[in-house]
């Protein structure tokens, strides 16, 4: 058996090297797993649609599938619009994450902004630097500003959810891959990783029905409830896929996911104050030159 080759059977996760024979034009077979005996990939027959139900209902071998044994080129376009959209939620003041900083952060409504706020049992003692950090997040009034400032809100925004991915999958994939190197299995490689990484985040396409048709009068409960349903389905795909990815521990693997999703939210809820308030000095700057040539 050829360890280095790509395909792995989806029954068991052995490597096999090839997905089917062909004998003659017309004759095509699929290859049997030496190790379980079962057909290593059944899904290249399988209609797409099929393999989508699977992956919905996350197995382990239509994740396999399109892990191991497909091309899955589009993973990068994939993980644009997926970007596009986890910043459109949250640029909307509209996720489970701002729902957080909300109710954390004690931010409500303001005249043109809809904030989901959930009042907390306890009153939370925060520290400076969080508290100086929550004013960062406060939304401006929406009715005198131009389109352009909510357009610019929106890269910033994006920015900030970019630098939280980017710190997530450093943190998983470094963690694993450093933890898995001691034991020495096979190697996982980065593209490898942004593909299971894009596949897994599909489930967040399950927020839209809220983005879509959730309104001002959807109470908070309602969109606290979606979105954390819709986040606990995410973390259980990306928990599945992690371990059929990495083949790595269970427990391991939940304790670096834990961790990294962590990070990645702290990193967005520092950054984007940064940023904003790194756009404002500007920003007072330029017109406090301004009026001091208008002087001379
Ligand atoms: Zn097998």
């Amino acid at each position: 058996m050829i360890k280095n080759s790509q395909f792995k059977c989806v029954n068991c996760g052995a490597f096999a090297e090839a997905l089917y024979r062909t004998y003659g034009p017309s004759v095509l077979k699929l290859t049997k797993c030496e190790i379980c005996n079962g057909i290593v990939d059944k899904y290249i027959e399988y209609d797409p649609v099929i393999v989508m139900i699977d992956l919905v209902l996350m197995s382990k071998e239509a994740q396999r599938h399109v892990i191991f044994n497909t091309d899955f080129k589009a993973y990068w376009k994939l993980f644009i619009i997926l970007m596009l959209l986890e910043t459109y939620g949250v640029w909307r003041n509209d996720s489970l994450f701002n729902i957080v900083i909300n109710s954390m952060c004690d931010i409500k409504n303001n005249s043109t902004i809809n904030t989901t706020y959930i009042g907390l049992p306890i009153e939370l003692s925060l520290p400076e630097t969080v508290r100086t950090n929550c004013n960062g997040w406060v939304q401006v009034e929406k009715d005198d500003v131009d389109l352009f400032i909510w357009e610019k809100d929106f890269y910033i925004q994006f920015l900030s959810t970019f630098a939280g991915i980017l710190v997530f999958m450093a943190m998983v994939h470094g963690s694993i891959v450093a933890i898995k190197a001691i034991s020495s299995k096979q190697k996982v490689s980065l593209v490898r990783a942004l593909k299971a990484y894009s596949l897994a985040n599909c489930s967040l396409l399950l927020t839209l029905p809220m983005l879509v048709w959730g309104n001002a009068d959807t109470s908070p409960t309602t969109r606290l409830l979606h979105y954390a349903l819709v986040y606990l389905y995410s973390f259980t795909v990306f928990f599945n896929i992690f371990v059929v990815l990495y083949e790595s521990p269970r427990m391991l693997t939940l304790l670096v996911l834990a961790a990294s999703y962590l990070m990645k939210y702290t990193t967005m809820f520092l950054i984007t104050p940064a940023i904003r308030t790194l756009h404002i000095y500007r920003h007072s700057d330029e017109m406090t030159a301004s009026s001091q040539r208008r002087e001379f």
